[in-house]
């Protein structure tokens, strides 16, 4: 479904991510874990092209949407519009919800396939209405998002990124910005959306996450990959000095 070969990003001088590889086979949830600053959110926003990575490849079911070679001067010439199909394929779900804030939650929600699909109203109504429902906001449809919880608003940029039918979720630090008590209804959300079988690629900090919904983790440092595999085997008995101190920090 995603699969990113030697991708590496630098921010002038800073290395940021080095010929990292990573694969999310379609209806897995991958746990992107690892230290402040080790490149998870710069991995996120590559993968639908919010950066531009510096070489490497980004395919999305098959199809490539990023390919530079190391050293190449053969531009990835990705097109705006190209950039606008790959992110009506790729939902994105961000640390600071990013809601509209001049739209109702319903119009928050149906501004994607009105915009970028052209879809007609009605259709787009009962199908954004469905996701509310899923994500428990259809109360809420007419509600400005300043009169909103974190949670709230966290779920409803959740059904904002559903409504586009992507092919794969991407979820930055969903959580990290909500009060403890608001947590438990976006992870809840989420839990409720990896068990439909939704691809999902995950920065998270939440260690309990990881290891009840996430099929395999992926642990950067220093933007490389220093451990990967099942939950229970990098977290509960990590062989890896740097993820041992990581996870140390959580007991
Ligand atoms: P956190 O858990 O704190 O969000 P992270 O693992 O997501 O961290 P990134 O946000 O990907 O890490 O940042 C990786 C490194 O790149 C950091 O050193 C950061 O300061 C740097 N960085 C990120 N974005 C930019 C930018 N736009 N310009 C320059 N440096 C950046």
């Amino acid at each position: 479904m995603v699969s990113i070969r030697n991708l590496s990003k630098s921010y002038g001088p800073l290395k940021v991510l080095r010929d990292i590889d990573v694969d999310v086979h379609e209806g897995e949830v991958v746990a992107l874990l690892g230290s402040s600053g080790s490149g998870k959110t710069t991995l996120l926003r590559c993968v639908n092209l919010l950066e531009n990575p510096d070489c490497g490849r980004i395919e999305i079911s098959g199809q490539a949407i990023f390919n530079q070679s190391a050293g190449g001067d053969d531009k990835a010439g990705i097109k705006q519009k190209q950039v606008n199909t790959l992110r009506s394929r790729v939902g994105m779900v961000f640390q600071h919800f990013n809601l509209f804030p001049h739209m109702t939650v319903l119009g928050n929600v149906m501004e994607g396939p009105r915009i970028v699909l052209k879809e007609d109203d009605a259709s787009n109504r009962k199908r954004a209405m469905e996701y509310l429902e899923k994500v428990g906001m259809a109360d809420f449809a007419d509600r400005m998002p300043h009169r909103l919880s974190g949670g709230q608003k966290q779920r409803v940029s959740i059904a904002r990124a559903l409504n586009m039918r992507p092919e794969v979720m991407l979820f930055d630090e969903p959580t990290s910005a909500l009060d403890p008590e608001l947590v438990g209804e976006v992870l809840s959300t989420m839990i409720t959306l990896a068990k439909e079988g939704m691809t999902m690629l995950v920065v998270t900090h939440e260690l309990g996450f990881a290891l009840e919904v996430a099929d395999r983790v992926v642990f950067l440092d220093q933007g490389t990959i220093e451990a990967e595999g099942p939950p229970a085997d990098v977290l509960l008995h990590p062989t890896n000095e740097r993820v041992q101190s990581f996870v140390n920090r959580f007991h």
